[in-house]
């Protein structure tokens, strides 16, 4: 997920529509448990102000998730807010005191290290392949959302059933 500023850091004090697609690989850059399932889409601006490029903007992602109800995979859709700076002026890193600002090199920013980082920072609490994911029977472990339980509906209470064992066998016993 590049962006090429080679005509851009040129110009002072100026700023252009962003629209860009590219894909990113998360474990190049140490997020091995993220899978992206689609190229990564960023609409936004682009601008140059004082020698410092920034990129605001809304981050289109599909990733990879496991529900937590039911365990099936699913495809999550985030839009993420995005706003970084960057600056390929050495002092103006060493100066920068709040870590605000991304060095770059060359004509190229590279985007993933800050989208992979807003993904991991915006990643819902729970994660559920639809608001009303029946999950699993505690019975027979179906899958609600697309299997008919098998254990008559009723789920047994595990109390209820040793008490059923024992009038049985009491019944048994002809007491
Ligand atoms: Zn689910
Ligand atoms: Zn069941």
């Amino acid at each position: 997920m590049h962006v090429d500023v080679d005509k851009l850091k040129n110009i002072e004090n100026y700023a252009e529509k962003i629209d860009i697609t590219g894909n990113i690989c998360p474990s190049k850059y140490g997020y091995d448990q993220l899978k992206i399932l689609m190229p990564v889409r960023l609409i936004g601006k682009i601008e140059n102000n004082h020698k410092i490029i920034s990129i605001e903007g809304q981050v289109y992602v599909e990733i990879s998730a496991v529900c937590d109800r039911c365990g099936q995979d699913f495809s999550l859709s985030m839009a993420l807010d995005f706003a970084e700076s960057y600056s390929n002026r050495a002092e103006a890193i060493v100066q920068d005191e709040e870590d605000r600002l991304h060095p770059f090199e060359g004509n190229i920013i590279d985007l993933a290290g800050e989208i992979l980082h807003q993904i991991y920072l915006e990643m819902p609490m729970k994660l559920l392949c639809r608001d009303d994911c029946k999950g699993l029977c505690a019975g027979c472990g179906a899958n609600l959302n697309n299997e008919i339980c098998t254990c008559s509906g009723d789920e047994i209470d595990p109390r209820l059933e040793k008490l059923k064992l024992l009038l049985t066998d009491l019944s048994e016993k002809g007491v």
